[in-house]
C-alpha cells in the first residue's frame, strides 16, 4: 500500500516555498518509490497575478482539490478552510499533510488535520520562526501550527531552538535549509527583465524596490502615509518600484493616499520578474520575510521596515537591517548605503539549494517507513496512489 501525502498552498509564499517539495516529489515518483501526492489549494490568494503566475513560472502543477474559499474576511476564510478541508479529509485521508509558513491556510489546513483525524502525521515546514510579537498575525498562526504539528522543518539552528524551548523534542526536529531559497536558486537563470524597465529606463543598481504588506504598516493612514513620503525623499532622484500587494492598494486607495511620483506603482509582479528586479537594485526596502531572505542570498542590501524578524540569520549574517516604521531611522539608513557601509551579505547555513531534498529524504526514511520496514517500501507495487490522475475539483 503507498502513502499519500496532502501538501497545502494558499498564498504567495506558500508556492514558492512548495515548488521546490514537490519538484523533488516529482523526481522520485519517477522512481515507483511508494509516495504520492495530493496538491491542495485553498484560494487564499487566487488571482493570476498573486497565484496562476506562480504555477505556471515555476512548473508547479495544478492543483488536485482548489477549496476555492477567495477573498473574504479573515476568520470567515480561516472557517471556510476549515470546513472543506475536513471534507476532504473525510472523503480520502491522506497519510501526512505538509503545511508550510505562517499564512491563514496554514494553521487552518493543520487544525482540520488534527480535528479530523489526530494520527494523521502533520509536518510544519519553515517551523519555529518566532518574533516574538504576538500583535502579529503571522506569530499566532507560526506558534499555534507548531503547537499542534508532529515533525518541524526548519531553516536556522535558532529556529530549532526556540522550538527546543517550548518543549518540542529535538528527535522531531530538522533543520533542512530553505526551499524559498531552494526555489531560487532553481529559477535564477530564467530571471527576466520586467516589461516595464525600458518604460521607466531602468539601469541596474540605479533604483530601490519597495514592498509593504504587513499589517502594523498598512492598516493605519498616518503610519503608511509617513512610511512613503520617507522612502520618497530618502531615495532623492532614484527611482523606488513598487508592485503593490492587493491589500495595500485597497489600503491606499480607501486612505486617499497618493505616493510621490518618484515611486512607481505597479501590479504585483510574477517571480522570475520580481526577483530580477530585486536582484538589480540597489537595495529593497520591505516588510515581508521572504524578500528579506532572497535578498540576504543575492547580496542586496535589505531595510526592513519593521521592528523585529523571525529570521535573526538575515541580519546577523545577511543584508538585512531593521528599521521599524520611524523615518528617522529610513533617512539614517539611506545615508549608511550611499556612504557604502552596508554590510555584504554570507549565505545562511545550509540555505544551499538542497532543503527540499533533505525534507523528502526525511520523510521516506524517518517519517513514513517504520524501521523495521526500512527497506520494503522499495518494492512496492508503483505508486498505488501515483497512477490516480485528479482533475482539479473546485469545492463550495
Ligand atoms: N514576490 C513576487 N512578486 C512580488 C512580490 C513578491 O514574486 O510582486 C515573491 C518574493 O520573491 C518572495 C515571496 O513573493 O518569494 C514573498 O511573498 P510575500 O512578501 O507576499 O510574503 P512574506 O514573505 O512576507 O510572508
Amino acid at each position: 500500500m503507498g502513502v499519500l501525502i496532502d501538501i497545502i498552498v494558499g498564498a504567495r509564499p506558500n508556492f514558492i516555498k512548495v515548488a521546490a517539495i514537490v519538484k523533488e516529489l516529482d523526481a522520485r515518483l519517477s522512481e515507483d518509490f511508494g509516495i504520492s501526492y495530493r496538491l491542495i489549494h485553498t484560494s487564499q490568494h487566487y488571482d493570476k497575478k498573486m497565484s496562476g503566475i506562480f504555477f505556471d513560472e515555476l512548473n508547479i502543477p495544478s492543483p488536485n482539490i482548489n477549496l476555492n474559499v477567495g477573498n473574504i474576511e479573515s476568520s470567515k476564510q480561516m472557517a471556510t478552510i476549515i470546513a472543506r478541508y475536513s471534507k476532504v479529509l473525510a472523503t480520502q485521508k491522506p497519510d501526512m499533510v505538509i503545511v508550510c509558513g505562517d499564512v491563514n491556510s496554514t494553521i487552518a489546513c493543520a487544525l482540520a488535520t488534527k480535528k479530523t483525524d489526530p494520527k494523521i502525521t502533520l509536518v510544519h515546514v519553515e517551523a519555529g520562526l518566532r518574533c516574538g510579537d504576538c500583535q502579529m498575525p503571522e506569530e499566532i498562526n507560526r506558534i499555534l501550527t507548531d503547537s499542534i504539528s508532529d515533525y518541524f522543518f526548519t531553516t536556522s539552528r535558532t529556529a530549532s531552538e526556540n522550538l527546543i524551548n517550548e518543549g518540542v523534542s529535538p528527535s522531531r526536529i530538522f533543520f533542512v535549509g530553505n526551499t524559498m531559497i531552494d526555489t531560487l536558486y532553481n529559477n535564477e537563470r530564467k530571471f527576466k527583465k520586467p516589461s516595464f524597465w525600458d518604460e521607466y529606463g531602468l539601469e541596474s543598481k540605479k533604483y530601490f524596490a519597495l514592498t509593504l504588506h504587513r499589517q502594523s504598516n498598512i492598516s493605519n493612514a498616518e503610519t503608511l502615509g509617513a512610511l512613503l513620503d520617507a522612502i520618497s525623499e530618502a531615495a532623492e532622484h532614484t527611482p523606488v518600484i513598487f508592485p503593490v500587494h492587493p491589500h495595500t492598494a485597497k489600503m491606499l486607495d480607501s486612505f486617499g493616499i497618493r505616493p510621490s511620483s518618484r515611486i512607481i506603482m505597479t501590479d504585483p509582479m510574477g517571480y522570475l520578474e520580481f526577483n530580477y528586479l530585486v536582484k538589480n537594485a540597489r537595495a529593497v526596502v520591505t516588510d515581508s520575510g521572504g524578500i528579506s531572505e532572497e535578498a540576504t542570498v543575492m547580496n542586496v542590501p535589505c531595510m526592513t521596515l519593521r521592528n523585529n524578524t523571525e529570521r535573526p540569520e538575515t541580519c546577523t549574517v545577511g543584508t538585512n537591517m531593521l528599521l521599524g516604521n520611524s523615518p528617522k531611522y529610513i533617512f539614517s539608513a539611506f545615508e549608511k548605503l550611499k556612504a557604502g557601509e552596508w554590510q555584504l551579505g554570507k549565505c545562511p547555513e545550509l540555505w544551499d539549494g538542497k532543503a527540499a531534498e533533505r525534507i523528502v529524504d526525511k520523510i521516506c526514511d524517518k517519517l513514513l517507513r517504520p524501521q523495521s520496514e526500512k527497506h520494503t517500501i522499495l518494492k512496492l507495487k508503483p505508486k498505488e496512489f501515483g497512477e490516480v490522475k485528479y482533475n482539479t475539483i473546485f469545492l463550495n
